[in-house]
């Protein structure tokens, strides 16, 4: 195992996504649709679904969420028994060839890939792959998968499979469609989740998380484990193994990204995050009126402080339910517009108050600051920030964006800068070790670097 620390300043790739795959199901693009619908909070930038009937591959995509992307028609469109779905958020501009699934035919085989999170040897696999001769049409990692499967010849499917995810490195859980069978991989160390889903009449479910199982009455069945490959096809299910590493989950999606209806990692987010807001209790009692959150995300959390410490628990803020997730924003100016159409104080309610805010994660300098200038506007006595994590502190490397290393707002200040930046009467951050025990689990399980620095997995230097 290797753990190194943060070293490089250059830009490293930000994207976030969801993948949903089905196998086995006559209206399996429509039930697609549905599962990325619940999966839209992992990615608002794109939406793409592709489908195989058993002779051809159907494929539509296109920029938007993902009632944007599709209408009753276009599904209508998308044949087969089989499918694949992703939604798709970036740090940068999206070019519509970049939209996923990706999908390619060779030698008569239809290929389609989707992926959810970071090939960290990417710029070492595409050099090898345009030195015999590789021409990309995208700037998506799972293209590399596609040219790798183009080589490998007369090999069966499995050992092919089991060939390529054994050169390719970083933190992944992605989805095939290779014809009409489904292929799922989780990378050895597992830091994004997948898990396997069966549907009452006898298909099978493949999603980031088990919201989307829900939402198509799919019975979880189990998580993909890290390091494997599993395979659905006509004669049911069956695995390869790449060589497996120690576990390292991301502790961001239970802090911040997945939805608290899922359970991640084998533990539900909802209980993993109220129980982070406990664990803050026992480190912090703060005398004060309320505790808010700023919703929907610190919500939970927001609500185990309360609990744990005898303070009533008031929603303070309204939240726009219309526009997307704050710090996704392009522009600094978007973000601070964006933040008062989205979140807005009950100022009648909240005035000369002493008011706890519990945030999940307060990443970017520029958001969290806009909504402490509306808690200040609203004529509030006293404003003591609690956060759910410790600070965000450097970049990931393995599949979520944050903004840049200097807009984040813990990155090279102390907690006095911090405080007389916000204009706060105190801030605490939750320890690494209140955390990760909150989470369960246990603290080795856990990637941490964004906020530690330790990266479990190499990364290029150089990639941007
Ligand atoms: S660096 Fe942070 S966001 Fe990225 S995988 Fe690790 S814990 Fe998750």
């Amino acid at each position: 195992m290797e753990i190194m620390p943060y070293q490089s300043t250059k830009r490293i790739p930000r994207d976030k996504c969801g993948v949903f795959g089905i196998f086995g199901h006559p209206e399996a693009a429509r039930l697609a649709y549905f599962g990325l619908y619940a999966l839209q909070h992992r990615g608002q930038k794109s939406a793409g679904i592709v489908s195989h009937d058993g002779y051809r591959t159907w494929m539509h995509r296109g920029i938007g969420l993902v009632p944007v992307v599709f209408t009753e028609e276009n599904l209508l469109y998308l044949k087969g028994s089989t499918a694949l779905g992703h939604v798709l958020d970036s740090s940068g501009d999206i070019a519509t060839v970049d939209v996923q699934p990706f999908t390619a035919t060779h030698k008569g085989r239809a290929i389609s890939v989707a992926h959810n999170g970071s090939i960290t040897n990417i710029r070492e696999l595409r050099q090898e792959l345009q030195a015999q001769g590789a021409i990309f049409h995208s700037a998506t990692d799972s293209e590399v998968v596609v040219h790798f499967l183009a080589r490998c010849g007369d090999m069966g499917l499995d050992a092919a499979l089991q060939t390529i995810f054994s050169k390719i490195k970083g933190a992944f859980s992605l989805l095939l469609l290779v014809d009409d069978t489904l292929v799922a991989v989780r990378d050895p160390r597992g830091f994004r989740p997948l898990c396997l889903g069966r549907l009452h009449d006898g298909g099978y479910v493949v999603a980031s998380e088990t919201c989307a199982l829900d939402l198509v009455e799919a019975q979880y069945l189990r998580d993909i484990e890290p390091g494997e490959i599993l395979l659905i096809d006509s004669n049911g299910l069956r695995s390869v193994s790449l060589e497996r590493d120690h576990p390292r989950f991301c502790i961001f999606e239970q802090v911040y990204f997945a939805r608290p209806d899922s359970n991640i990692f084998g533990i539900n987010v909802y209980q993993s995050r109220k129980r982070m807001g406990e664990a803050l209790a026992d480190e912090r009692r703060i005398d004060a009126d309320l505790v808010m959150p700023f919703p929907d995300s610190g919500t939970c959390a927001a609500l185990g402080y309360a609990q744990a410490a005898g303070i009533p628990f008031e929603m303070g803020i309204i939240r726009n339910h219309y526009i997307g997730r704050t710090f996704i924003q392009p522009t600094q100016s978007d973000r601070a517009s964006a933040v008062r159409t989205k979140l807005n104080p009950v100022r009648s309610f909240l005035r000369g108050k002493r008011v706890i805010i519990v945030d999940d994660s307060a990443i970017s300098g520029a958001t969290v600051q806009s909504k402490m200038d509306a808690l200040h506007e609203a004529g509030v006595k006293e404003v003591h920030l609690l956060v759910s994590c410790p600070p965000i502190q450097f970049p990931c490397a393995y599949g979520i964006h944050f903004p840049a290393m200097d807009r984040l707002l813990a990155h090279g200040k102390s907690i006095d800068q911090i405080c007389k930046y916000l204009g706060l009467d105190s801030l605490h951050y939750l320890s690494l070790e209140g955390m990760t025990a909150a989470a369960g689990g246990g603290s080795n399980a856990y990637c941490k670097a964004c906020m530690d620095g330790m990266y479990p997995l190499a990364i290029d230097p150089d990639m941007e």
